[in-house]
């Protein structure tokens, strides 16, 4: 056993149930925060990143939290299909076809009031069949860069120091903008706790 006990993040791409792309971005946030990512699929255990691919995919979604611009010209750089395209990301594009798939299941079960006759519940979602960690997570590199989801825009990172965790920031329940600084309040509280008990700032 390592020094450290490596967590796990997986993701369940099975027939009947494919990844939804939500659940492929917490995969990256994830493995920006140190998870190992695997990939459960109908055949089995899908084949993970190695190691150098697992550091480049960290060093995108710092960037992707950090500098989305950077980010976007470093992932794809312009022209789309142009000769310094990411080939790899193309690639991965061009393997991705998907199909609708229909799950059919049970509702929730038993104690909702008594009632034994559970209603059917259907499921539209689109599959793909990624054949492995490096296809799914680069998909959901994608998914960041899409300006028509709020993935990238969500994507964040703690500016507490002692914490730099990578989050997806929510909108804020009572209203106002998504709190992309600090990954809960207790930390939002720490940072400026040990702001004021900084010496000021020399004049310049
Ligand atoms: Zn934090």
């Amino acid at each position: 056993m390592g020094k450290k006990e490596e967590r796990v993040h997986r993701l369940m791409n099975l027939n009947e149930h494919g990844v939804t792309d939500s659940e492929v971005v917490r995969a990256l946030v994830a493995l920006g925060n140190g998870e190992r990512v695997e990939l459960d699929t109908s055949r089995g255990l899908a084949p993970g990143l190695t190691e150098a691919d697992g550091e480049r995919f960290r060093r995108l979604i710092s960037k992707a939290a950090e500098d989305p611009r950077e980010f976007a010209e470093e992932f794809l750089p312009p022209p789309l299909g142009g000769r310094a395209t990411n080939a790899g990301a193309l690639k991965v594009l061009s393997l991705l076809k998907p199909r609708l798939a229909l799950a059919v299941g049970a509702g929730p079960t038993a104690s909702s009031g008594g009632r034994s006759a559970t209603p059917m519940r259907l499921s539209l979602s689109y599959f793909h069949d990624y054949p492995d960690v490096e296809s799914v997570l680069t998909y959901g590199l994608l998914l960041l860069l899409d300006s028509n989801r709020e993935y990238g825009k969500s994507l964040s990172r703690c500016h507490l120091p002692s914490c730099s965790k990578f989050y997806l920031a929510k909108p804020n329940p009572k209203g106002g903008p998504a709190n992309r600084y600090y990954c809960k309040p207790a930390h939002r509280d720490e940072a400026h706790n040990s702001k004021q008990n900084r010496k000021p700032r020399r004049p310049k």
